[in-house]
């Protein structure tokens, strides 16, 4: 089957935007390093970012140290430090993290840690594993050396409050906006890619409930050979289409990062069906420096560094 061709057969019914942009036409200069990362809270994570690929920092090291000011941010209530909580009133994060060279890590319904990205790369560096969960992972942090505390911030509780005198613990990830992964993925001077992934997820999820977000290769994907691709959005409907997996195998199978993106939303659309209210977005990196992105609903943004510019863009919806 031609390559176009199966784009359409995999959205059947669903018109298949291809979106051109000033972006799409860019190819990576040798030393030029990339920054790609989700949301306007990307800008001040690239930023970080930016410092270590100038020095010829790996790009692991960047995303690390770019998703760590997001984490740190008490203001922003959807990642780490302040934010918002589960429906019982605790902050549980989920974040995951890989290298150039296939390594990983993640952490899921961590509590009471700020930086669950870099006890995501302890996991990969320092066991013979990919993921630690809830009490094991708080303890495998703090045998660490990281440090408890609480990250409940005024501000989310009483949001939380708020919500709690309208809705009873049941589930509740319905179409809202109070949740903003932070993904972020990096190439550096030497090519190199890497990617970075980290949140509190849905706000007033369920007790329990992990995202996408710490699953490799759903809510983020690194094949050194191809590409890098992370997510952001309903976590359950990226964890049902293997959303950061298929837009990197997309790209191997020759579709654009762009074309990659646009097919990985629709292959939601089309599960969910063609009035779906819920939002996934997708971010891409292509080895030779080209990027995409694609979202469901309005709204979503992406903050791109290259060529020495830090820049925030709209992207165009499929709805
Ligand atoms: N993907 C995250 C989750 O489902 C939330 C988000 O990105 O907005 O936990």
């Amino acid at each position: 089957m031609k390559r176009r061709n199966f784009i359409k057969a995999g959205v059947a019914g669903i018109a298949t935007p291809i979106f051109l942009s000033e972006n799409n036409n860019m190819k990576r200069n040798k030393n030029n390093p990339i920054v790609i990362s989700t949301w306007n809270h990307g800008m001040a994570a690239n930023e970080a970012s930016i410092k270590v690929l100038e020095q010829n920092g790996s790009a692991l090291d960047a995303v690390e140290q770019g998703v760590r000011v997001t984490e740190a941010d008490a203001e922003n209530q959807s990642v780490g430090l302040g934010g918002r909580p589960d429906s019982e009133g605790n902050v549980t994060l989920d974040a995951c993290i890989m290298d150039s060279n296939g390594n990983a890590g993640s952490v899921g319904f961590l509590q009471n840690i700020k930086h669950p990205i870099s006890v995501a790369r302890k996991v990969m560096e320092k066991t013979n594993h990919v993921m630690l969960a809830g009490k094991g992972a708080l303890k495998f942090a703090i045998e660490n050396g990281f440090s408890e505390e609480d990250l409940l911030t005024e501000k989310s509780k009483k949001g939380w409050l708020e919500w709690k005198k309208d809705n009873n613990i049941k589930d509740t990830w319905g179409p809202n906006d109070d949740h903003d992964t932070i993904t972020s993925l990096a190439q550096d001077k030497d090519g190199n890619l890497a990617g970075a992934c980290t949140t509190s997820g849905l706000a007033y999820k369920l007790h329990g409930r992990v995202g996408d977000s710490p699953i490799i290769g759903a809510g983020m994907y690194v094949d050194n050979e191809i590409g890098a691709a992370g997510a952001t959005g309903v976590g359950e409907l990226v964890m049902k289409t293997c959303g950061s997996f298929l837009v990197v195998e997309l790209m191997r199978q020759g579709f654009s990062a762009m074309e990659a993106c646009t097919e990985a939303v629709n292959r939601i659309i089309k599960q969910e069906g063609n009035k779906t209210k819920l939002q996934v977005g997708y971010i891409a990196l292509g080895k030779d420096g080209s990027i995409g992105y694609a979202s469901i609903q309005k709204g979503f943004q992406y903050a791109l560094y290259k060529n020495g510019n830090n820049k925030l863009f709209d992207v165009k919806s499929i709805f």
